[in-house]
Parts: C-alpha cells; sequence; structure tokens
C-alpha cells in the first residue's frame, strides 16, 4: 500500500521476483484493458483518467479472478488493492474461504506533499494522460480520504509494516526484503525507517 507516487509499482515486480510470486497490479489490469479497449477497459477508461476508483464490486471480482490462477497458489503480492474498507473485507472472504492468511501488509510511507511533487515531475517527464496536476493532486485527496485509513486496521491486526519511501529504488528494495524476511512466516513485524 501507499499513496500515489510512493513507488508502489516500481517496487512490486522486483520484491514478487523475490519471493517468486506473481505481483498483481489492479492499476496495471486496469490500464492494460484501457489500452486494448477491452469491455472493461472502456468502462473503466474515464475513472482512471479522472483520478477516481473503479467501483468497489468490478475491483473485487478482477482480483478474486486473478487470484484463482495457477501461478497465485504459492503466494501473491498485491500492488494497489485492497484501497477501500469495502475491498478489504472482500479480501477477507476470500482468503477465509480458502484457509488463508495475509503474511504481511507493507505501506511504502511518504509526505503527501512530497509525492505530488514526484508525480508534477514525472507527469512532465512520461507525460501519462492520467498524470495533469489536477488528477493527480485528485488522486492523493482520495487516497488520503478512501485508503490511508486502511492502515489502522491493519495495524491493529498486526500486519502492518512501514518502510519510508525515499531514496533510491535499491535503497527502498533493501528495506522491504528486510520488512519482509523477518515477516515470512511468522505474521507479526516491526517498522523498518
Ligand atoms: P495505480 O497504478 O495503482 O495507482 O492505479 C491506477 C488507477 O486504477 C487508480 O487511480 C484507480 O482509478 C484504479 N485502481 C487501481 N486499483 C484500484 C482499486 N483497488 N480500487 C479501485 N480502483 C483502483
Amino acid at each position: 500500500m501507499g499513496a500515489p507516487g510512493a513507488g508502489k509499482g516500481t517496487q512490486a515486480t522486483s520484491i514478487a521476483d523475490y519471493f517468486g510470486i506473481p505481483a498483481i497490479s489492479t492499476g496495471d489490469i486496469f490500464r492494460a484493458n484501457v489500452s486494448q479497449q477491452t469491455e472493461l477497459g472502456r468502462q473503466v477508461e474515464a475513472i482512471l483518467s479522472a483520478g477516481d476508483y473503479v467501483p468497489d464490486e468490478l475491483t473485487e471480482q478482477i482480483v478474486a479472478d486473478r487470484l484463482d490462477q495457477p501461478d497465485a497458489a504459492k503466494g501473491f503480492l498485491l500492488d494497489g488493492f485492497p484501497r477501500t474498507m469495502h475491498q478489504v473485507g472482500a479480501l477477507d472472504d476470500y482468503l477465509d474461504a480458502r484457509g488463508i492468511q495475509l503474511d504481511a501488509v507493507l505501506v511504502l510511507d511518504a509526505d503527501p506533499d512530497d509525492l505530488v511533487g514526484r508525480l508534477l515531475r514525472r507527469a512532465q517527464l512520461e507525460g501519462r494522460a492520467d498524470d495533469t496536476e489536477e488528477t493527480i493532486r485528485h488522486r492523493m485527496d482520495v487516497y488520503l480520504r478512501d485508503t490511508e485509513p486502511l492502515l489502522g486496521h491493519y495495524e491493529s491486526e498486526g500486519l502492518l509494516a512501514k518502510v519510508a519511501a525515499l531514496g533510491t529504488v535499491e535503497q527502498v528494495r533493501s528495506r522491504i526484503v528486510a520488512t519482509l524476511d523477518r515477516a515470512d512466516g511468522r505474521g507479526a513485524i516491526d517498522d523498518v525507517s
């Protein structure tokens, strides 16, 4: 988990490779469907451009279908899901029904104002269509309103680990690996700053 611009996507693939499990990014799934102009892509295109959240039921169904694929049977890393309390409930139901437990909920921790600055620079460099200044600020507001409260929920479950998101990609990666190696197989974890 983490606010827009915290570096979730960059870290998710390499961390998943390290553990030999798939990285499942709802943002990537939606973007791929938009660029391929699938039925789903047409449904979500305007939502992504506005920086709003795709409806819970639709997002939850996509994640459940992806988790049902054989490559997720030995473990998985969710990138950008869950983002709402409703999605937390859906994920809990999915996992409970299969007797699976999350090992850790990792948040890339950074100051929202620093992240807005980072996203504005990235938007200039990459020209991402969903990265206008207005959209960036809106995405941050939506995150703070709908998603940040989930951190308290996972903290109370003893699953939350905060990792400082600032630094080089390699520094952040090392912090994450150290944190998750400690969490592996035991569930309770400490903060690494
Ligand atoms: P991301 O790349 O994770 O920032 O996701 C890009 C966009 O996809 C978000 O701004 C949302 O519009 C949508 N999205 C990704 N994950 C979710 C989710 N769990 N719930 C609702 N919308 C999502």
